[in-house]
């Protein structure tokens, strides 16, 4: 369980955000959804210790994130970015298995779990093992990024803005994808979209941001239904 417990975050004058206080439910799917500047890649770098609050605390497993040691912490979360950000120069059996490798995982259960999670995804590994990323389309490379956050089995996926540079067709593919991963592997996701529409498909709970204050917790039923305010009416009632 993650619990942000009164948390504020200043860069020098700038408050970006005021006193947020969040609880993420083990294998869930939680969002946190808001226009941009609103703060939600803040509040996601707080949890593998990219940014230290500067107010409140935030706790995993009721420990204090800060409290941690950083390795071990970032091990057991991984990380999906908007770019996929694999290695370059690394092959795609290579790129998700790197984590292993730093576990002291064998080269053949490497291998193993990197063939498992790539047939997860529909890419055959005797077709794709040893390619490049450049030798992948964008969609591939994007699996292979959520394969590889996978690798370790880590107990909480960060997603930020994962699939904003896909095209509609590949981005929902890669919506349903995670949701299935998701159920297949129990992980906890939070997954930061400034999409409502991507927020309500993806979320369990939804939590709704406005200049660095929380508007709303919810289901995505709630959030539709009941909004808190005019804000959270308009921001979901506006593509709708
Ligand atoms: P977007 O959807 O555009 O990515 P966001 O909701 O994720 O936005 P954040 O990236 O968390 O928003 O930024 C929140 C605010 O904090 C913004 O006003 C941003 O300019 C500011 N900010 C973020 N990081 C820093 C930093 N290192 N130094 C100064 N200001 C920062």
């Amino acid at each position: 369980m993650i619990e942000y417990k009164n948390v504020g975050m200043r860069f020098e004058d700038n408050v970006v955000l005021k006193d947020v206080n969040l609880t993420i439910n083990d294998n869930e799917i939680f969002v946190l959804v808001g226009p941009s500047g609103s703060g939600k890649t803040t509040l996601l770098r707080m949890l593998n210790q990219l940014t230290v609050p500067t107010d409140g605390d935030v706790y995993f497993d009721n420990k204090k994130i800060k409290e941690y040691d950083m390795q071990k912490l970032r091990l057991s979360m991984g990380y999906v970015l908007q770019d996929s950000s694999l290695f370059p120069n690394l092959n795609v059996e290579d790129n998700i298995a790197i984590q292993l490798e730093q576990q002291g995982v064998n080269k053949k259960k490497r291998r193993q779990r990197a063939a498992e999670l790539m047939q997860a995804v529909e890419l055959d590994p005797k077709k794709y093992a040893k390619r490049k990323p450049s030798e992948l389309s964008g969609g591939q490379q994007q699996r292979v990024s959520i394969i590889r956050a996978l690798a370790t089995e880590p107990k909480i996926v960060l997603m930020d803005e994962s699939f904003s540079a896909l095209d509609p067709v590949l981005r929902k593919k890669s919506q349903d994808l995670v949701l299935k991963l998701q159920k297949q592997f129990k992980t906890t996701i939070v997954f930061v979209t400034h999409d409502m529409q991507e927020a309500l498909k993806m979320g369990q709970q939804i939590a709704v941001l406005n200049h660095g204050t929380v508007q709303q917790v919810g289901t995505p039923h709630e959030i539709m239904h009941q909004p808190a305010n005019k804000f959270v009416k308009s921001f979901f009632g506006a593509g709708t």
